[in-house]
């Protein structure tokens, strides 16, 4: 063997949902595995993306080589804008993944700058001392790999996000095989998802969510709304393909569902047949139950697109009596509060809701693989060394003790979290150090904004910038607001900014208020939001300054 060292260090996504990054160095050449992002807690108000502290990354920036993704997730791929501002390298992807990595870097608008290089599930790549070899695996999402990653040591695996999907919706099979056949010639280290650990058993087929499609279809008298993730490529499929049959015409709402279909159609994942799309706009010139919309922001995001139509503030598609709305997606934690009140909405708007509850047959089912998938990987692949990756502390833990079970397939088990330093040598693997990681959070301007500046908010920022506290107080009988807002500011008083600025920024306040209905301001979260990008265009424009802007709404 080799004398030298593989070094292992995870900069995200091990101890924390999302963020997933992680870099494999062998001397003076490292590659990272993804550049994802998290989406910011409730707490961080007047944030828009978290992603991971490169810092590690940028210190050896001479010796960084590549970006190799996994697959095109946020959580997987999000970081890029961040983290190629900062380190123009290399990323490679699979066809699928690097069009929605165009999207993003276009938006930043650092395409012209990136080097994308394409790369295809069972074609092996060189990049340094690293033979990197993408293997087919099935996922919610299409074209993801998972990576073996030949090093002069031996072969690692890095799952990625999976699940074993014997019949995915594209046909394109989990790779078994090559997973089977590297267990034959020996794997020095498998880093496996461990995102459903907890779920015993076998995460149902893609397939399980087409009978609950056929049931509502079949039933819904009127207008008929579906809601899923903009990237979740098999959903969409699905709904197109069954309001072909079902004669309706489909109708996308919210720019992320119309580029996630459009990236789809052409490469081939949607076959969408001619006359069956409609713009937002014709619905109306529709019969009720002729039409299907396909809509984004089943997490109740409060400006996106199904929210804004949940209190009827969408300039196109209205929700009326006995529609019928199904939330085809995954009530991420901490996102409970927002669904359920725009739940709520589509309830008082006597629309029928269908989400997540339990009931069989599905109207959402996992991407990522429950445990019975979990074991069927480490058998095949009999890793020397198994760590669990992409998880919370507890779920890393529960991955661990899983392997650590399973005596016959599993050398040994090493629980990492992000930025510790996990060596190999001849004699074996170790922790060896940690590095500094850690959550940079990024205001990125309004997301419907085509491009601004990344502007970092760390702490050195907030203190120049400053906090801005609009505090609204509302009738909570009539919906009406009491008083005149007060806006508190801490640290914020740029020049210029006299007793003129403060009232008019008082006024951008009512201006907000004022032009939103009954329904949004019954909604803190929508009036929260829109506060807050009013304040945030007014402030910038006037004082080219960023303060954190956190709207308050008192009750009374
Ligand atoms: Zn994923
Ligand atoms: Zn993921």
């Amino acid at each position: 063997m080799p004398a030298g060292k593989l070094q292992v260090v995870p900069l995200g996504g091990l101890g924390e949902f999302g963020m997933n990054c992680m870099a494999f160095r062998w001397g003076d050449d490292i590659i990272v595995v993804d550049a994802g992002m998290m989406f910011p807690e409730a707490e961080l108000l007047g944030v828009d993306i978290v992603v991971p502290d490169i810092t590690y990354l940028t210190e050896n920036r001479d010796k960084v080589r590549a970006i190799v993704l996994t697959h095109g997730h946020e959580d997987h791929i999000g970081a890029l804008p961040w983290i190629l501002s900062e380190l123009n390298v290399p990323v490679y992807g699979t066809e699928f993944t690097l069009a929605y990595v165009e999207n993003k870097l276009e938006e930043h608008e650092l395409l012209d700058a990136a080097k994308l290089i394409e790369i295809r599930a069972g074609e092996r790549f060189k990049i340094g001392p690293f033979t990197i070899h993408p293997i087919q695996v099935t996922h919610s999402l299409v074209d993801c790999v998972s990576l073996a990653i030949h090093t002069p040591l031996g072969v690692v695996i890095h799952t990625g996000d999976f699940k074993v999907d014997p019949t995915p919706t594209d046909n394109r099979l989990f790779d078994l095989h090559t997973f089977a056949e590297y267990g034959k010639d020996g794997v020095l280290a498998l880093f496996q998802d461990s995102t459903n650990v907890e779920r015993p058993g076998y995460t149902p087929s893609e397939r399980a969510v087409r009978r609950k499609f056929e049931e509502v279809f079949a039933r819904a008298e009127r207008r008929l709304f579906i809601c899923c993730f903009s990237s979740s490529i098999h959903r969409i499929k699905l709904t197109i393909d069954t309001a072909f049959e079902y004669n309706r015409k489909v109708a996308l709402v919210g720019r992320s569902m119309n580029e996630s279909a459009e990236i789809a159609q052409d490469l081939g994942y949607v076959d969408i047949p001619d006359g069956v799309l409609i713009h937002a706009g014709q619905v109306k010139d529709f019969p009720p139950e002729r039409v299907c919309v396909l809509i984004s922001g089943s997490q109740g995001e409060p400006m996106s697109a199904l929210s804004r139509t949940a209190v009827d503030s969408h300039k196109h598609v209205k929700i009326e009596r006995d529609d019928t709305v199904v939330l085809s997606s995954r009530i991420i934690p901490g996102n409970e509060k927002a669904i359920y009140r725009m739940i709520d909405h589509l309830y008082r708007r006597e629309a029928l809701v269908v989400y997540e509850d339990g009931s069989h047959p599905p109207v959402h089912v996992s991407g990522h693989a429950s445990q019975e998938e979990l074991k069927l990987i480490i058998n095949l692949v009999k890793p020397r060394y198994f760590i669990p990756i992409h998880g919370e502390y507890r779920q890393l833990r529960r991955h661990g003790e899983l392997a650590a079970s399973m005596h016959g397939a599993v050398g040994k088990v090493i629980m990492l979290e992000s930025g510790d330093v996990l060596e190999f040598d001849e004699l074996g693997a170790r922790k060896t150090g940690e590095v500094a990681v850690g959550r940079v959070c990024i205001d990125s301007g309004s997301r419907t904004d085509v491009v601004e500046d990344l502007v970092i908010r760390d702490r050195r920022l907030l203190s120049e910038d400053g906090i801005v506290l609009p505090i609204i107080t509302i009738n909570k009988l009539s919906g009406k607001v009491e008083s005149v807002p007060e806006i508190v500011t801490r640290g914020f008083a740029p020049a210029g900014a006299e007793n003129g600025f403060m009232d008019e920024a008082r006024q951008v306040v009512v201006e907000a208020l004022e032009q939103s209905s009954k329904e949004e301001k019954g909604d803190w979260g929508v009036m929260k939001e829109k506060i807050r990008q009013e304040l945030k265009r007014y402030i910038h424009k006037n004082t080219s300054r960023r303060p954190l802007i956190m709207p308050v709404i008192l009750e009374i």
